[in-house]
């Protein structure tokens, strides 16, 4: 399985014991443990108590794994904590980003189930809850039966515990708290704590705490090291590559930082290193700036030495976030039910999430699903360029397509439209075709679903159509 990190390892196992403990709580292994652990409780509440065996002690060490790698189901609600557990289907982090608010001595989940129609209760719930957070909220199914809430696991769908992934959550987990021991040493812990408790995943944290300490191999420090270089950038080969030159000042770093036109701080002084402009950023900017700023310095070492367009891609790729003077273009088509009629969609966004332009198209007769996707997108592709934008990520749900369209086939049946797609495209400054599932192009479905109703094309300037303005947020999310 090729694990190497033996404690992250010997962690996974451990929450393995714990993990059997917490399903099967009638075993004998949970019975005798509860009896002396956790009498009054489960055992993620479990204290270590005060003469603990050896077997606990590691159980107990590695409950933390559980705690991060799983989630709670919603049965009767009673044993989840609304604001501090984590129980939402969202996947970012699950818990609930609404602000708390005092309206029940009892803040638990099932206080917002209605114990009689055995739903959740709308109006609570859309008084409490952001309109978008809401909307999930009143999403999730219940059992009407309202069993015990109970916990799932998160690395896969059947939401059974894997030492697989579980190796994954504890490696996280090792290599985080190698990184605050250390780290508290270092510096002043308020910077710490701001950059522990930013948005973005652990390993972006961890490359943003070697930067502090100049631990990145840059050629300087390779050079330093005493390795058999001169210490330039082997990028521009201009200058000596120091992390400030790496992340900074080289002309792919320039590039990429360029985009981000609302930035709260100079990033390009020669006088400023990274712990310099982070602390800036912390002082001027909001968390997520810091966050972004995080990312984008670490997608920018990640994949420097490739062109800056890929650093790009990736970057987007990964994060789901535009930059500013990006545009998302989603397209769909569908066939309506007598099969005399297909129609595409095409929904352009820029990077706030906003929709500024949507389109809807009724084709003449009824197409087969793989040619009405392939002129859905190359109508998205005409109407950005009829639109003047320069940047631009189209999204499909057809995978064939979406390859087809980012190789160099142009054979079949199709290849004289993909031809024309990749044609038009040369225009843009910056393009790429991605695969979208079928959940996050549900805007576009939406309008599809609009056109087959009606059996007519609307096009909408500078506003979204009012029925697809939730799924935007929930996209946005
Ligand atoms: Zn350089």
């Amino acid at each position: 399985m090729g694990f190497r990190n033996l404690q992250a390892f010997n962690l996974a196992l451990l929450a393995k014991q714990g993990w059997r403990i917490l399903s099967n709580p009638n075993s004998l292994l949970a019975k005798v443990y509860k009896a002396k652990y956790f009498p009054y409780d489960d055992i993620l509440n479990a204290k270590l108590g005060s003469n603990p065996s050896y077997a606990w002690r590691s159980i107990y060490n590695s409950l933390e794994v559980i705690r991060k790698g799983t989630r709670w189901r919603v049965g009767n609600g009673k044993r989840i904590h609304i604001w501090e557990d984590k129980w939402l289907p969202t996947p970012s982090t699950h818990k609930v980003i609404s602000t708390p608010r005092d309206f029940d001595d009892f803040p638990m989940v099932s206080s917002l189930i209605d114990a009689n129609s055995k739903w959740w209760k709308p109006d609570l719930v859309k008084a409490l809850f952001l309109q978008s957070e809401a909307s999930e909220i009143l999403k999730i199914p219940l059992n009407l039966n309202l069993p015990e809430d109970s916990l799932i696991w998160l690395g896969n769908r059947r939401g059974s515990f894997l030492v697989k992934s579980a190796y994954y959550v504890a490696k996280e987990l090792v290599e985080f708290e190698a990184a605050c021991a250390s780290s508290s040493n270092h510096l002043a812990s308020p910077f710490w704590k701001k950059i522990w408790h930013v948005n973005a995943p652990p390993k972006i944290k961890i490359f943003a705490w070697r930067v502090c300490l100049d631990a990145l191999p840059t050629m300087l420090n390779l050079r330093r090291r005493g390795l058999n270089t001169a210490g330039f950038c082997q990028i521009c080969d201009k200058e000596l590559e120091s992390i400030s030159h790496a992340l900074f000042h080289c002309n792919h770093a320039k590039q990429t930082w360029s985009c981000w036109s609302d930035c709260p701080v100079n990033l390009y002084s020669p006088t400023c290193d990274f712990i310099d402009i982070t602390s800036q950023i912390m002082e001027k900017g909001s968390s997520s700036d810091l966050g972004l700023l995080l990312m984008v310095t670490w997608s920018i070492w990640g994949i420097g030495t490739m062109p800056f367009i890929m650093m790009l891609a990736a970057l987007l790729l990964k994060f789901g976030r535009l930059l500013k003077g990006f545009h998302k273009i989603n397209v769909d088509g569908a066939t309506n039910n007598n099969g005399n009629h297909s129609s595409i969609r095409v929904i352009i966004r820029d990077h706030t999430g906003a929709t500024i332009d949507a389109l809807n198209k009724s084709l003449p007769s009824a197409f087969p699903a793989p040619t009405i996707e392939a002129f859905a997108l190359l109508q998205g592709v005409l109407f950005a360029v009829e639109m003047g934008l320069t940047r631009v990520i189209f999204e499909s749900d057809d995978l064939a397509l979406i390859q087809a369209v980012n190789s160099n086939e142009n054979g079949g049946d199709l290849g004289h439209i993909l031809q024309d797609i990749k044609a038009q495209a040369l225009v843009f400054n910056w393009s790429i075709f991605q695969h979208l599932k079928r959940d996050g192009n549900k805007a576009a479905h939406e309008l599809a679903r609009d056109a087959k109703l009606t059996g007519h094309s609307r096009t909408w300037k500078g506003v979204s159509p009012p029925f697809i303005h939730q799924i935007l947020i929930e996209d946005m999310l």
